[in-house]
């Protein structure tokens, strides 16, 4: 039996390991186009940034630490250029010709490649992508050689993390984003405070923005945009996406949808004895049911070994999952973190949802270095199932996203949240974690203990209802909201006559800085039989959004 896999990094080099260690008679071939096997893709700014020294730190594995230790025939410099999926073979293009293989199973995983934009100039030597150790190594070379300005063209994950890692090693990073704030994906209440870490670093943030052509010059580059500024860069680094790198099997006949390689769930393609993984194939979103690429590392990894498992054990193996896309990043200081649905994704699948937004503390207030933890979580309107969260914060959003990420892939509702038994000690977390904490304030919310109005309503409250401001006077010495009424929730229930009075018929809109207290006071009016309702992650929230 020869298994062929097309692609020798995440996908690809993990269902050739796995199938190794189910078959030692199995003739295993990797063919890889690039340079490079099993490197760490994820590591690629790092290396720019300067704390992965060397680049071969980047290669977990090399052809010939895989053939030592799992017989594997790793070929790298061999592009996979056509199949045949009748005759069962492969064409590939070496430095020394075209050669046909034959193979028994054949797996794809080619992964994708940077979206070129119809940008003018984009083949300047300066603009690179960041896919490769060749170019995280281009990227390192031009920083060391003196490059003072960099552009980053996309604000996406990897655009912030090479944005991150230049404006570490000192450039003047400039990041331009044609959506209306940095990381797309994220609700803008998760990427006001990167925009702000952003600007912390010194990276000048142009969202809103597209570059409309790069022009060459000797000293350096100039990136236009769409506003009409003009930006110099010695270095141009664009991220602007990825797309599945499938031309040569989607000509084979191979069925794909939008470029994207549609399998089953386990794997298999249109064609038998093909299988296929990774960034390059077709997933169907875990919550929305829509039909798109992750281009994620953990999926195509897993992925690649339930493969292996589908092909050597066939009957017996494991569905692969349907991705959460599940995703954390670091900018500076802080990280943000995200799984499941988004409120784009939702709104355009129709699904009815309520929104809860928290911002407890990583762990208890009175254990040094308390930080809040900002989470916007999705839950159905009717069950109350989870379908989404994103966290942002200096510390302990990944283990919240990652509790969460397990309470979606559990199929839990929010109330279920309240019941996790989660590790607790005054540096580690709350006795009531904030993921308890979300579990509690959903129940609230799912029964009717807690109303809640939101940011985005502010005009139509603005026009319609008393706004009544609950934080202390020191707070609102700061600023409140035009016309509202100032009753600190700790004496509202003494004044609840003045409030009354103040109301005119209206109902009551309450908030304070993060939606505690005026949750406090909400029930105190609700159960003074006050129309009342509390503002959904308070201040905090409010100037994140506006
Ligand atoms: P890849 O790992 O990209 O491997 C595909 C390989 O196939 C490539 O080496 C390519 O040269 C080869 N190939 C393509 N076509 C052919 C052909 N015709 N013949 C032969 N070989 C071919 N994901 C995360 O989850 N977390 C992160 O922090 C993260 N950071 C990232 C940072 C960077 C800079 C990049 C580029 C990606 C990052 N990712 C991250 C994404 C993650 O690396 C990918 O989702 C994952 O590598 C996809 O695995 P794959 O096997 O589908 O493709």
């Amino acid at each position: 039996m020869r298994l062929v896999v097309v692609g020798g990094v995440a996908g690809g080099m993990s269902c050739a390991a796995r199938a190794r260690r189910l078959d030692e008679s199995a003739e295993i071939v990797v063919l890889e186009r690039g340079e490079h096997v099993s490197f760490a893709s994820c590591g690629l700014p790092y290396h720019v940034g300067g704390e992965i020294e060397e680049a071969d730190g980047l290669l977990v594995q090399t052809p010939e630490s895989l053939r030592a230790s799992l017989r594997l025939d790793v070929r790298p410099g061999h592009d996979v250029r056509g199949v045949d999926t009748e005759r069962r073979v492969v064409t590939v293009r070496t430095a020394a010709g075209e050669q046909e293989l034959a193979y028994d199973a054949l797996v794809l995983a080619p992964g994708a490649r940077a979206v070129r934009p119809p940008v003018p100039g984009l083949d300047s030597p300066r603009v690179r992508t960041l896919r490769t150790v060749a170019d995280a190594v281009a990227l390192r070379t031009g920083v060391d050689a003196g490059a003072r300005r960099a552009v980053v063209l996309g604000a996406g994950f990897i655009g912030l993390e090479a944005a991150e890692a230049l404006a570490h090693r000192g450039l003047q990073v400039t990041v331009v984003e044609r959506a209306g704030h940095v990381l797309p994906p994220l609700e803008d209440e998760i990427a006001r405070p990167v925009t702000e870490e952003l600007a912390r670093l010194g990276v000048d943030v142009r969202a809103g923005t597209a570059a409309t052509a790069v022009e060459a010059g000797t000293d350096h580059d100039v990136v236009v945009l769409s506003d009409g500024s003009r930006v110099p860069a010695h270095l141009v680094v664009l991220s602007a996406g990825v797309r599945p790198d499938t031309e040569a099997f989607e000509a084979a006949g191979i069925v794909c949808e939008r470029g994207a390689i549609v399998v089953d769930e386990h794997g298999r393609t249109s064609a038998p004895g093909v299988w296929a993984v990774g960034d390059a194939v077709v997933s169907t979103d875990a919550v929305t049911g829509v039909r798109r690429p992750v281009p994620l590392a953990g999926p195509a990894n897993r992925a690649g070994r339930l493969v292996a498992d589908d092909i050597l054990r066939p009957g017996s193996a494991r569905p692969l999952p349907a991705p959460l896309g599940t995703a954390v990043v670091r900018v500076g200081a802080l990280t943000a973190a995200t799984t499941g649905a988004n409120r784009a994704a939702l709104d355009a699948a129709q699904v009815p949802y309520r929104t809860l937004h928290l911002h407890p503390n990583q762990h208890v207030g009175w254990f040094p270095g308390a930080a809040q933890i900002h989470l916007v979580v999705h839950v159905g309107a009717q069950d109350g199932r989870l379908l989404g969260a994103q966290a942002v914060g200096t510390d302990g959003v990944d283990k919240r996203i990652d509790v969460l990420a397990t309470a979606l892939r559990a199929g839990l509702a929010v109330d279920d949240l309240i019941d996790l038994d989660l590790a607790y000690s005054p540096p580690y977390g709350q006795a009531k974690d904030a993921v308890n904490l979300v579990g509690m304030v959903g129940a609230n919310v799912l029964d009717g203990t807690l109303r809640l109005w939101y940011a985005q309503d502010l005009d139509a409250v603005l026009d319609s209802a008393l706004v009544l401001d609950v934080r202390t006077a020191a707070e609102v010495a700061t600023g409140m909201l035009p016309g509202a009424l100032h009753v600190p929730h700790t004496q509202l229930r003494a004044r609840l006559d003045e409030v009354r009075a103040a109301v005119a018929g209206r109902p009551v809109r309450v908030l304070c800085a993060s939606g505690v207290r005026s949750a406090i006071a909400h029930r105190v009016l609700a159960q003074a039989g006050v129309d009342s309702a509390s503002l959904s992650g308070g201040v905090l929230t409010l100037r994140a959004v506006l």
